[in-house]
């Protein structure tokens, strides 16, 4: 008999953790390699957060808690979601986990059933589907075009939906394309999914406060109120305020979804630590001047970053609207050859070659549309500078089919 579950069978390794993997790899060989792949802030946790956290565990704070959350936890997550989304929520609308993954990752597994589909606009980040397979259900990716701003159309949505859809998954601004739901767009949907009383949505807003060009934010439950009875809004500490080691997410939503979802943590994790929730209820409670001081950052070395790669033969990309990624075409290197000979057929053969050029970045089959990868600029900038330097030479070593077979000829 196996010793693993077909469980495990189900459970990915995603693109950007194999990136980082493989670039970690290379270096402890020694080699150089810059990494592009981590979906996470280059900042630390703010000092007011931390000084929190160090109070918190001296007092005592370092037992159990609650499954999903503390009292004084949900209080700043619902005065959080008051303030920034005029969304109206009470303690028990409210889940808090190890993560946002986790919130997510209990709301599949609390509601799909074999079979169940899952809308997930593609490219997007690769847990929704990844965990979608786990909890035995069916991703059903619905392509967007970089035409249309990697969003999905409304009319998109209407011929993904069965009688099997469980879910639609939203994510503005977007991991990886950088992507913005205005509230029209929202609208738009919303309107869509007022005909299929079946699908619940979640409103994944992760990365609400990184938003470039002065945008504001939307979120699906504030601009369609009614569809608030079944939509889940996920958010964390992770992005906003540098705490992705904290591991601390939240979901607001129904009860009856609430519940469920808090009767599958209490049989993995239980409650997310209790020190982190301490340290969260101070980043929700206290100053935001470093979010907005972060913000900044992100825009100016996304400014930098888009005409370099747009300026590389071959490589084309949009200015992320949002987010710290850039969702970068490669298509015009397909057909190339590389040095050594090979021909790069696939977005996984072009970020082997970027790995062998010294840039670790994921591809984007990861997310679901292809012929892409993805640029991380949570970096700093002459580390952003320098990959995009490797990354340019990378393609001036890059020789088109024809050439190399001329180049063959006269050698022959
Ligand atoms: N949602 C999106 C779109 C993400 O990119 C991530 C992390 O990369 C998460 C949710 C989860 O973040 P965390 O589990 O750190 O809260």
């Amino acid at each position: 008999m196996a010793l693993l579950s077909e469980r495990v069978g189900r459970a990915r390794i995603s693109a950007s953790a194999a990136a980082a993997q493989r670039a970690r790899e290379l270096r402890a060989q020694g080699l150089d390699i810059l990494g592009l792949a981590q979906g996470e802030p280059d900042f630390n946790t703010p000092d007011h957060v931390i000084e929190a956290a160090h109070r918190a565990m001296k007092a005592g704070q370092t037992h159990y808690t609650p499954v999903d959350g503390t009292p004084e936890l949900k209080a700043a997550i619902v005065a959080k979601f008051k303030r920034e989304n005029g969304l109206e929520f009470k303690p028990e609308n409210i889940s808090a986990g190890a993560g946002g993954k986790q919130v997510l990752h209990n709301a599949l597994m609390a509601t799909l059933d074999a079979g169940d589909e899952v809308v997930i606009p593609a490219p997007s980040w690769v847990a929704y589907a990844d965990i979608t397979h786990y909890a035995g259900g069916v991703p059903v990716w619905v392509p967007t075009r970089p035409e249309h701003g990697f969003k999905l159309r409304p009319e998109q949505l209407e011929a993904a939906i069965t009688p099997r859809t469980k879910w639609l998954m939203l994510n503005s601004p977007s991991n990886p394309s950088g992507a913005v739901y205005s509230a029209e767009e929202l609208l738009a949907l919303a309107q869509v999914l007022d005909r299929h009383p079946q699908v619940w949505a979640v409103a994944d807003d992760m990365y609400e406060h990184v938003l470039f060009d002065g945008r504001g934010f939307a979120t699906l439950a504030a601009v369609a109120p009614w569809l608030a009875a079944r939509t889940l809004t996920v958010n964390g500490v992770s992005k906003t305020y540098a705490m992705t080691g904290w591991r601390l997410g939240y979901g607001a939503g129904p009860v009856e979804l609430i519940r469920g979802m808090a009767r599958l943590q209490a049989q993995s994790s239980l409650n997310p630590s209790s020190v982190s929730q301490a340290a969260a209820v101070a980043a929700l409670n206290g100053p935001q001047d470093v979010v907005r001081e972060r913000c900044a950052i992100f825009e100016a070395r996304r400014n930098v970053i888009v005409p370099r790669l747009n300026a590389v033969p071959g490589l084309a990309c949009e200015p992320p609207a949002g987010a710290f990624y850039v969702y970068v075409s490669c298509a015009g290197w397909l057909g190339k050859r590389t040095p050594q000979g090979r021909t790069l057929a696939t977005d996984a053969d072009v970020t082997a070659y970027l790995l062998e050029s010294g840039v670790a970045l994921p591809n984007g089959a990861g997310y679901g549309l292809s012929p892409y990868f993805r640029v991380s600029f949570a970096a700093a900038l002459d580390h952003l500078e320098r990959a995009c330097e490797r990354i340019a030479a990378a393609a001036q070593r890059l020789a088109a089919r024809k050439d190399a077979t001329r180049e063959e000829m006269r050698e022959g």
